[in-house]
């Protein structure tokens, strides 16, 4: 290529990005049309032509490189996508435009916004009901009455779509009410008593939980906690005698009269829920986060760091002890983004974000075998276009990830 080709290249991409810049359609349009390679091309700082739109507010010329497939995820000299600077320059039509998938859908799952896996609720808890005895029997008997039935706190059956499409209306008179099973049965075995009783499994054991449909993880997740705790607290706490089950198995008493449990509520006498924060710390220059790997973790993944929260401890000081516990980094501001439910067997996760105030990293390897800061660009390269080579990120049904998500953009929460 000669230089006075070069240059005509270059008058070309900078009419280009100058049309973009401009809200010119037409000009952009008939550039791309002769020369559909600029589609891609940056100029001044790394700036796309869908950067140049979406600064200055150009959504219909943004719509149309987008639906020519320009690349909406590359990020500029100052690391921005452009998603980040429509967010910044307070373009939120253009920000909603490009968090969105090419599907039409927002990016990542079905989820609704500020929405975890594990965190839909389907079911009315109907707490009034738990203590009324007559009502419990006799929906216990009631042929609509579904179970969900697990197997060594795996569940075995799956909601089908046609119990969890219609009919799950809060207060509805025909609503079914459901219960849940463990059994410490081998599935196979289980299952193999199930059928020759006449019952009926839509689908198949399923021991992998991230693996349910989004519509069945909250429920399976309230049940699996519930259950754990059955199977783990038979036993009074307070004094070790045998319990009995209660308001629908929300409550275990104490059989021994004289035990203090009974005098006064008692939390000893409830399901758990063990609070742990999860945190994405952030880089003091906003361009990097601090991600962690436990040895125990496939190759190469790399997460956000967490921890159970200590009694007499805010969020806000757990997220500090923790991330300053397992990397040595020290944190200021902590802002809470979303949690979720995690039943193995009973944790409630509190996403936040947190920006460091020191960069050194000095690994607890007690915990965790490695913690680095991963820039931005990264960790996009590893989330949209596959494994990278150093860095994979934790499936979308983990707070993890879209803790990350929420973080460069990209995410379902808007
Ligand atoms: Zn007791
Ligand atoms: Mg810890």
């Amino acid at each position: 290529m000669t230089s006075l080709q070069m240059s005509a290249q270059e008058e070309m991409v900078e009419k280009f990005l100058d049309a973009a810049a401009r809200g010119d359609l037409s000009q952009l349009s008939a550039l791309l049309s002769h020369s559909p390679s600029l589609l891609n091309q940056t100029g001044y700082s790394g700036w796309t032509a869908l950067m140049l739109a979406t600064r200055n507010g150009h959504h219909h010329v943004a719509e149309k490189l987008l639906s020519l497939g320009c690349n909406k995820l590359c990020t500029n000299s100052s690391s921005q996508t452009a998603y980040d600077i429509a967010k910044f320059w307070g373009h939120g039509h253009i920000a909603r435009l490009l968090s969105r998938a090419d599907d039409g859908t927002l990016h990542g799952s079905t989820l609704h916004p500020q929405e975890n896996y594990f965190s839909r609720e389907t079911l009315d808890r109907l707490s009034g009901k738990r203590s009324d005895a007559g009502w419990l029997e006799a929906k216990q008997r009631d042929p609509d009455t579904v179970y969900l039935l697990f197997s060594n706190l795996s569940p075995m059956a799956t909601v089908t779509k046609d119990t969890s499409g219609d009919g799950m209306e809060p207060g509805t008179p025909d609503t079914p009410v459901w219960f849940a099973i463990n059994a410490d049965e081998d599935a196979a075995e289980l299952l193999k008593r199930c059928e020759d009783n006449g019952c009926f499994f839509p689908k198949t054991p399923n021991r992998d939980l991230l693996r349910l449909d989004e519509e069945e993880a909250g429920v399976v997740a309230q049940a699996r906690s519930v259950l754990a705790w059955h199977s783990r607290y038979s036993f009074c706490p307070t004094c070790g005698s045998p319990t009995s089950l209660q308001e629908g198995g929300h409550k275990r008493s104490c059989l021994n009269p004289e035990c203090r449990s009974l005098k006064g509520v008692h939390n000893t006498c409830y399901p758990r829920v063990d609070p742990v924060v999860i945190m994405l710390v952030i880089h003091p220059d906003g361009n990097q986060c601090l991600l962690g790997r436990k040895s125990i973790f496939p190759a190469r993944m790399f997460s956000c760091l967490a921890g159970f929260v200590e009694p007499g401890e805010t969020i806000e000081e757990a997220v500090r002890r923790e991330v300053e516990e397992e990397s040595g980094v020290k944190v200021g501001p902590v802002q809470y983004v979303s949690c979720q439910p995690w039943p193995m067997p009973s944790s409630l996760m509190i996403g936040c974000h947190a920006i460091a105030t020191s960069t050194d990293i000095k690994v607890d390897e007690d915990e965790i075998e490695d913690a680095r800061w991963f820039p931005r660009q990264q960790v996009v390269d590893s989330m949209f276009r596959g494994a990278h080579q150093t860095l994979v990120i934790p499936p979308r049904q983990t707070i993890a990830h879209q803790l990350i998500r929420h973080w460069i953009g990209i995410n379902s929460n808007l």
